[in-house]
């Protein structure tokens, strides 16, 4: 069994060095006009900071989710900008007790963004503290034990939450509804990638032409994060082995030598599928089953390898567990497990679903 870990992995959606986090990334778009796709998201988060700066007010807390990867962390920076306010970033497992949430919200500035990332993550406690904040701008502290106890009102500034979460369903209801503007991420297409790919290259100034950036966005999974990680890659190709410009065939045999194949699949994704079809004659499986049998965490499955299987239509989940489509037998060069039900993708598999 291939023992690479999936954080090493070259499509790997999670942030690495490379990537240049936060702010001084200068391929993070800085205005709602300089994020590509995701047009129905753009549409609407423009209505509502217009109209909140027109009324003079703050923008309603907002809840941005979808896979890892597809900008939120920079379309909550775009919000902040977009309003003309500064921003605060966090994450739901670095606010370990009610008191850093407090100290966070009351170093806040009437009308500031506060983002929140992973905040699925966020404790019980630091939950309680976090509703009445939303809601009224203030928060109960208490102080002391037993008789000693006192408890004071702490009003906050105004502030608005931009909370993302690659999973929605495990928010708890009421935090969920404490959000304004929930605003669901779709992975892109490859001529939206194609066009960030062109743009990156353009800010680093990489030579590329049209066709060899399709090459990288079609390979890119969806996700502008891996999309950006193929560019360098496949630059260090052309710098090497060609005159430096990235064309397709330079695109194309950079990205066959990293082994991500013509859809974005790599090793670990073909031993997914080639284990639901070996182990459990194509499905169904179910999610911690299969997790076990490939040695990974039910939570990569979920967030980082299904999005995209099941968007291509390789992978649907049924009511009993995942199973294997048969485009993906045909993508795999396999023939279709003798005597398994035929899953519909159309029917059981939607895009980002996060529901079981
Ligand atoms: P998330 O917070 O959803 O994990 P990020 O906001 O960190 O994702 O985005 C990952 C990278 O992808 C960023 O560095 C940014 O440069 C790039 N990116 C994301 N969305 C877009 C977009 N719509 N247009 C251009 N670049 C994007």
């Amino acid at each position: 069994m291939d023992e690479m870990d999936f954080e090493d992995r070259i499509v790997s959606t999670s942030e690495i060095p490379e990537d240049i986090s936060g702010s001084d990334n200068p391929l993070r778009p800085k205005t709602l006009d300089e994020y590509i796709g995701q047009d129905k998201v753009k549409e609407n988060l423009k209505v509502f900071i217009e109209a909140a700066k027109q009324r003079g007010e703050i923008l309603d807390h907002v809840l941005l989710y979808g896979p890892p990867g597809l900008g939120k962390t920079t379309l909550s920076q775009i919000i902040a900008n977009e309003l003309n306010v500064n921003i605060r970033i966090t994450s739901g497992p670095a606010i370990e007790k009610p008191g850093d949430l407090a100290a966070l919200l009351t170093n806040l500035s009437s009308g500031d963004v506060l983002f929140i990332d992973e905040i699925h993550r966020i404790s019980r406690a630091v939950e309680e503290i976090l509703y009445p904040s939303m809601e009224d701008f203030a928060i109960d502290i208490i102080t002391g034990k037993g008789q000693m106890a006192a408890s004071y009102h702490l009003p906050l500034p105004k502030f608005t939450l931009v909370g993302a979460t690659t999973r929605a369903g495990q928010l708890t209801a009421p935090l969920r509804d404490r959000f304004g503007v929930v605003l669901r991420l779709e992975l892109y297409s490859p001529e939206e990638l194609a066009k960030i790919v062109t743009r990156s290259a353009g800010i680093l100034g990489i030579p590329i032409d049209n066709d060899g950036a399709l090459e990288i966005a079609s390979r890119s999974r969806g996700t502008p994060r891996i999309a950006n990680r193929l560019l360098r890659r496949v630059r260090d190709f052309a710098q090497v082995m060609g005159d430096g410009v990235i064309n397709c065939d330079i695109a194309r045999s950079a990205l066959d030598k990293l082994e991500i194949d013509e859809l974005g699949l790599d090793a670990n994704d073909r031993r997914m599928l080639h284990a639901i079809i070996k182990f459990y004659n194509g499905g169904p499986v179910g999610l911690e089953t299969l997790a076990a049998a490939i040695g990974e965490e039910a939570v990569t499955i979920e967030d980082v390898y299904e999005p995209y299987l099941m968007q291509i239509g390789f992978l649907s989940r049924t009511p009993r567990g995942r199973c294997i489509t048969l485009a993906a037998c045909h993508h795999l060069g396999v023939g279709y497990p003798k005597g398994m039900t035929v899953a519909e993708p159309t029917l059981f598999s939607s895009l980002n679903d996060d529901q079981e």
